[in-house]
């Protein structure tokens, strides 16, 4: 009884960000529980790559070229993968961006608004326009990926503006939850520490990945699997009294 809630066959999800990194995982670890996957991409190389990575696990996924800053866009694609997979019963919000480097006081607008855009506009285009399909269902599961940054200020590297735009999604997370928990759709996020993937690997140098890790109780980096099998979780019936959630996946980062 209790294992059969971690089954989602015959469900569709859609991973936003799917074809690398935390999405890429989290669209394994949700064909194993038998849901059907389609990779949602702004990059239709990467979202090829992701594709055929699965593929090499006996995984079919689907993949969908898409911008999720562009609202009109965003809305097409739901009405579009609805249309070809006749549900929509998971969206995993992923897809996110990093930039680090420039001081509160020198941060231009172009940074501050590409950052916004991508972190927070993105995750509610796409909670609106997939959500609608859930809230017609009377039934769905969103999960936003948010981050640690939503609670703390990271050092040594400046991020206010992706700091804050973590964190308008975790109220935003919140507020979608208390909207729609009475019409049969769930929304949660995770906060995840850092993880090892491009993202990280293209802002990092090893003096400041030294300070991240001694920051950290566990005293390591996080591994994409790890937050996909959270994602797991928040998406299937296991959690089916979990709504408004901020999963901290944080290696104890922020006890400290
Ligand atoms: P990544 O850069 O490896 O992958 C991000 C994916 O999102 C890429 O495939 C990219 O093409 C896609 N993407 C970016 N902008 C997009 C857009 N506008 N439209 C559609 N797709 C777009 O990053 P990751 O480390 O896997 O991060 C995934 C999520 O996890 C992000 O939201 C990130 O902020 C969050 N996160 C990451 C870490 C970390 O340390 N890696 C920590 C906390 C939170």
């Amino acid at each position: 009884m209790f294992f059969e809630k971690f089954r989602m066959d015959g469900q569709v999800a859609v991973i936003t960000g799917g074809g690398r990194g935390i999405g890429l995982s989290c669209a394994e670890a949700l064909a194993e529980a038998g849901a059907r996957i389609v990779i949602i991409d702004r990059d239709d190389a990467v979202a090829e790559s992701g594709r055929q990575a699965l593929a090499t696990k006996g995984v079919q996924a689907d993949k969908y070229v898409l911008d999720v800053t562009d609202s009109a866009a965003v809305d097409k694609a739901a009405a579009d993968i609805f249309a070809r997979h006749g549900r929509i019963d998971v969206l995993v919000a992923n897809a996110g961006i990093a930039r680090t480097g420039a001081r509160a006081e020198d941060t231009p607008d172009e940074l501050w608004l590409n950052v916004n855009d991508v972190n927070y506009n993105g995750v509610f285009w796409c909670n609106r326009a997939f959500g609608k399909y859930m809230l017609k269902a009377g039934r769905g599961a969103i999960v936003n990926i948010g981050s640690m940054s939503g609670y703390i200020a990271n050092r040594p590297q400046f991020q206010t503006y992706y700091n804050a735009s973590k964190a308008a999604v975790h109220h935003l997370t919140a507020s979608l939850a208390a909207e729609w928990a009475d019409r049969g759709v769930r929304v949660n996020a995770v906060a995840p520490t850092y993880i090892e993937t491009e993202m990280t690997r293209n802002i990092v140098d090893r003096s400041m990945m030294d300070v991240w890790i001694r920051d950290t109780p566990m005293g390591r980096m996080g591994q994409p699997h790890e937050i996909a099998s959270v994602v797991h979780f928040l998406s299937c019936d296991a959690s089916s009294l979990l709504t408004g959630a901020t999963v901290k996946a944080d290696g104890g980062f922020t006890i400290w």
